[in-house]
């Protein structure tokens, strides 16, 4: 395999060690941890998984963390009370409302609903908001950690062309809004496509760096990349034996990319250790 590996297990356990010495320090400081809390509604089997995953973390770096687990009949004013309580308690510094929610919740009401300063998802409209006018607060994880991988891979940005596919608000739109912040690590030319865009291939194709993030199994094939160029693969997929691949074909693609990340052991632990340095981010913020 040409392509070099842009391992995102190893980065993050690296980021996560200096999370924990920063959040010893607060500790030591104010006398408190930092605090994150966790909301769980219903019964998606995935949801669980990562909630349970950035708990662990959490514990591993010295960051309090609780869960407050809701069924799946939960309406949205019990679950606008909780976040309000969530709000007014001083213990919690973040507040992460794990997503996709029951269809009897809206969602936007919900991200609306989590005060500002504990968004450590960075989903709500000011959060974002401070994104766009380039005075980023907390950064949605995902993206946060693709860009993590990126610049701490000595992937060069500035003046890059980088093709984002996907357009969500969680990933494809702020990690275009990160990669074209004017300040170093970024500065980068960027390219949105989604399922609209004509002639996908000939877009990729142009590109330094790739990043995919559409939710289909192996999409991205060597033919779709230029020789050299740099793959990010967000996706997350398992197919019908099991087995967890990215939106990349990874076999194919690593023979023509210069650097790819895999799936998994690639952006995932990057988005959860960007969660927890919100969270420190949040606290600090919170704590005079
Ligand atoms: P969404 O479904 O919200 O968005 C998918 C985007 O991909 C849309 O913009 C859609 O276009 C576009 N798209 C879909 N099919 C195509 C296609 N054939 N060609 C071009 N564009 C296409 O997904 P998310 O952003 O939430 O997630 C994307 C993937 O990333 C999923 O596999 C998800 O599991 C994974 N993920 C991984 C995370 C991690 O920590 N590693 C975290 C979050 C997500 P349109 O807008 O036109 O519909």
């Amino acid at each position: 395999m040409p392509a070099a590996l842009l391992d995102g297990k190893k980065l993050a356990q690296t980021i996560q060690g200096e999370i924990a010495s920063a959040a010893a320090a607060f500790e030591q400081k104010h006398g408190l941890r930092p605090g994150l809390a966790a909301v769980l509604v219903g019964n998606n089997p995935a949801s669980h998984i990562y909630v349970r995953n950035k708990r662990k973390a959490c514990a591993q770096t010295g960051i309090d963390s609780w869960l407050h687990e809701l069924p799946e009949e939960t309406s949205q004013v019990q679950l606008l009370d909780l976040i309000a309580s969530l709000n007014a308690d001083a213990k919690v510094h973040g507040i992460l409302v794990q997503l996709p929610l029951p269809r009897q919740i809206d969602e936007a009401t919900i991200i609306r609903a989590v005060t500002p300063i504990k968004d450590v998802d960075g989903f709500g409209p000011e959060n974002l908001g401070l994104l766009v006018t380039g005075q980023p607060r907390y950064v949605p994880g995902t993206p946060a950690g693709v860009h993590q991988l990126l610049i701490r891979n000595g992937v060069a940005l500035a003046g890059a062309h980088v093709v984002i596919v996907g357009r969500s608000n969680i990933v494809g739109k702020p990690l275009a809004l990160i990669l074209m912040q004017k300040a170093a690590g970024a500065n980068a030319t960027v390219t949105v496509c989604h399922s609209r865009s004509n002639n996908l291939a000939a877009l990729t194709r142009q590109a330094d760096v790739v990043v995919v993030a559409i939710g289909q199994a192996e999409f991205l094939k060597a033919d779709m990349v230029r020789p050299g160029a740099v793959v990010v693969d967000v996706g997350i997929n398992r197919l019908k034996d099991g087995k967890l691949v990215g939106d990349v074909d990874f076999a194919g693609v690593s023979q023509v990319a210069s650097a790819i990340s895999p799936v998994p052991g690639g952006v995932g632990p990057m988005t959860i250790t960007m969660l927890l340095q919100n969270t420190l981010a949040a606290a600090t913020l919170q704590t005079k």
